[in-house]
């Protein structure tokens, strides 16, 4: 499967979209119950974790464990129990008929009974003046990929959350110096990460402070910024409405953004498939990943708006491919019941 699908006639019982730590945890669900799930892994196969540094909150790692290993070991006990992997992004699912069909960017379509949804989220950008030509450019969503370029430089971190001071403490290691800027005047991430960033001697904080424009090119890389400040915090939003706002330029080498993540759903949109005004799948009320299609079920971050932990990304993954191998019961059973009763009715 992995020189690429050509199986439209097939049908599968389970696919999962997502390669993540949900999409992983209900593979290995879905394979130990025979099911023979298909999981498609798209354009950040892996997930978030695999761009984490150590995961220290994961039950069973008492001394943390990276979030590569992680991810790696997953995939491996996912094909012990014979889940198949393949390289895959949904362009379209088609949900009104069944077998559901997912139409791949390669061309080639799937076909599945049902079908659990773990593609997670991707890093949100702030919309800042030339970032789309300079990302990649100096300009990151992961400073653990890209943190060792930028010894030596001024780096700006973007966000007040888990991620921003994850980022800020891993670039302290190579950068000379780590400027977090916060839109606000109080940190949203967790106790620990708000200490460990604060007390650190090479970050520091420019809070009530937001990125307006990002100087450099994709030759030079970036050089510098614009940043915009206003007492009561949002200074975009009061740019917007014309109040006066604080402007500096400052030259940096390197900006990283931390700012949270948008759900991967654009596939489901013209679905039946609930989702919210950001993009959040949307699972029934009550303890379940069920959506409003019967069959189609969700897992991890594209689910979750409030934990979003790599064990809890897990759990629901876990709860996905059950919820899934119950629904197939159930279906495969009532087929029964009513072949059963055709044969009755024309004896
Ligand atoms: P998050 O908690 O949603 O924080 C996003 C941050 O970015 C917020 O501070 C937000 O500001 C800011 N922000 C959002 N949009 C912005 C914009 N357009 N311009 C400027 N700033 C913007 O996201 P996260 O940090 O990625 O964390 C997500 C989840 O993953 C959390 O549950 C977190 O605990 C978890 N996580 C854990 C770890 C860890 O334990 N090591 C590491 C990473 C993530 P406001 O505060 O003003 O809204």
């Amino acid at each position: 499967m992995n020189e690429g699908i050509t199986e439209s006639e097939t049908v599968r019982d389970v696919v999962i979209v997502g390669s993540g730590v949900a999409g992983l945890s209900a593979a290995v669900y879905a394979a130990r119950a025979d099911l023979e799930p298909l999981v498609l892994e798209g354009p950040e196969p892996g997930g978030q974790l695999t761009l984490t540094t150590d995961v220290e909150n994961y039950l069973g790692f008492p001394e943390g464990v990276g979030g590569m290993d992680l991810i790696q070991r997953g995939r491996e006990q996912a094909e012990r129990f014979g889940a198949e992997f393949t390289h895959g992004t949904v362009e379209r699912a088609t949900l009104e008929e069944r077998p559901f069909e997912l139409d791949l960017s390669s061309g080639d379509v799937l076909r599945t009974r049902a079908l659990i949804v773990a593609t997670g989220a991707s890093a949100r950008w702030v919309g800042a003046t030339n970032e789309d030509e300079l990302m990649g450019y100096g300009l990151s969503t992961c400073a653990t990929c890209d943190g060792a370029f930028h010894r030596g430089d001024d780096v700006l971190v973007i966000g007040g959350g888990d991620s921003a001071m994850e980022e800020a403490l891993f670039l302290a290691k190579f950068a000379d110096s780590v400027t977090v800027v916060h839109r606000r005047d109080e940190l949203r991430a967790s106790e620990v990460m708000t200490r460990r960033a604060l007390e650190h001697d090479d970050i520091e904080f420019r809070w009530n402070t937001e990125l307006l424009e990002i100087h450099g090119s994709q030759e030079a890389g970036v050089t510098g910024a614009t940043l915009v400040s206003h007492p009561d915090g949002r200074p975009t939003e009061k740019l917007d409405a014309d109040l006066d706002v604080d402007q500096v330029e400052i030259g940096v080498g390197g900006i990283f953004y931390g700012v949270g993540h948008v759900p991967n759903t654009a596939f489901l949109e013209n679905t039946a498939v609930d989702l919210d005004d950001d993009g959040q799948l949307l699972t029934l009320e009550g303890m379940t990943t069920e959506t409003a299609v019967e069959g189609v079920f969700g897992a991890g971050d594209v689910m979750d708006p409030d934990y979003r932990q790599a064990v809890t990304a897990a759990g629901t993954g876990s709860m996905a491919a059950l919820d899934a191998e119950s629904w197939l019961d159930e279906r495969t059973s009532q087929q029964e019941v009513s072949v059963v009763a055709d044969v009755s009715a024309s004896d």
